[in-house]
């Protein structure tokens, strides 16, 4: 019985088994390519699968999809704006396997729920903040998938006191101010010299201004949303994983701070936010939760 698990995230593709023991050496990492995005979707999936019979298979996409159509339409993936049904096209090269589709950031929120810091939990947000921004919310110990399967678009919540334009059509969504394009934008218009997400959270680290406040918006910006969030859910637990994450005091001090100022009803006294364990697997591992609950039926 062989379990697979795929991410299709803004930037890349990364697919694996889903096994005991499975670590990231197992998994197999291609970038977005500008056309044929499928055939090297097929051709990753069918090196993973080797020669086995694939029995199950756990989708995570970026948004937005179409849950109940098996229906993605990625923002970054040109080629599949019109919508591409990746459920239909994954169970014709694996016919007999169980295949389920999901937003990646409920699939963060599964991750979290299973191998993470909400185990414990009933009611949690998970939020994953890379280039894009996506989260999982939990409600009674279910993640919540809403109407179409986009539920945990936490990237276009709104942000008080910002008002650049998004690419959903809106302005001033979390995105535009702590998505990785527009840190990345920001910082470059104040000067700071470099060429990734990597280098501007490693450069925070290490004392550049630019960057750290880069990062200081992006923080205070998120903890604006998560106060917002947290009374309407009733929550006492948010995990905020994701590359941009793993860059230090810059961006957590000015969030917790945020958090501090505006969340101050009495039932949120006890709000904790706290950084993922889950290393940015969060996505692939929640699509190989989907994987083994399909595979139980
Ligand atoms: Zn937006």
């Amino acid at each position: 019985m062989t379990m697979l698990a795929l991410e299709i995230g803004p930037e890349g593709l990364a697919a694996g088994p889903v096994a005991p023991g499975a670590d990231d050496e197992d998994i197999q990492r291609i970038p977005i390519p500008a056309t044929d995005v499928w055939d090297a979707c097929r051709d990753l999936l069918l090196d993973v699968a080797k020669d086995d019979e694939v029995t199950a298979v756990g989708i995570a996409s970026a948004g937005p999809i179409d849950m109940g159509a098996g229906v993605i339409a990625p923002a970054d993936i040109a080629e599949w704006q019109t919508g591409f049904g990746i459920v239909e096209a994954v169970q014709k090269i694996f016919p007999v396997a169980t295949v389920r589709l999901a937003l990646d950031g409920v699939c963060v929120g599964l991750a979290e729920r299973t191998f993470g810091a909400t185990q414990t939990a009933m009611d949690a947000l998970s939020i994953s903040v890379s280039h894009r921004i996506t989260a999982g919310v939990m409600v009674g110990g279910f993640v919540v998938v809403g109407r179409t399967g986009n539920a945990g678009h936490i990237g276009h919540a709104l942000v008080p006191g910002f008002d650049d334009p998004c690419e959903c059509g809106g302005r001033g969504c979390l995105e535009t101010v702590a998505g990785g394009a527009a840190l990345l934008r920001w910082a470059r218009s104040q000067g700071w010299v470099g060429n990734s997400l990597g280098a501007l959270t490693e450069t925070a680290k290490v004392g550049d201004e630019i960057a750290a406040q880069a990062l200081g918006r992006a923080g205070t910006a998120l903890g604006l949303v998560i106060a917002s969030v947290a009374p309407l859910l009733d929550i006492d637990l948010v995990v905020v994983g994701g590359q941009v994450a793993q860059s230090g005091p810059a961006l957590w001090r000015p969030l917790a701070a945020a958090v501090a100022t505006h969340a101050r009803l009495g039932f949120l006294t006890g709000l904790r936010v706290l950084p993922s364990e889950l290393e940015g697997l969060g996505p692939l591992a929640g699509a190989g939760v989907l994987a083994m609950t399909a595979a139980e039926g």
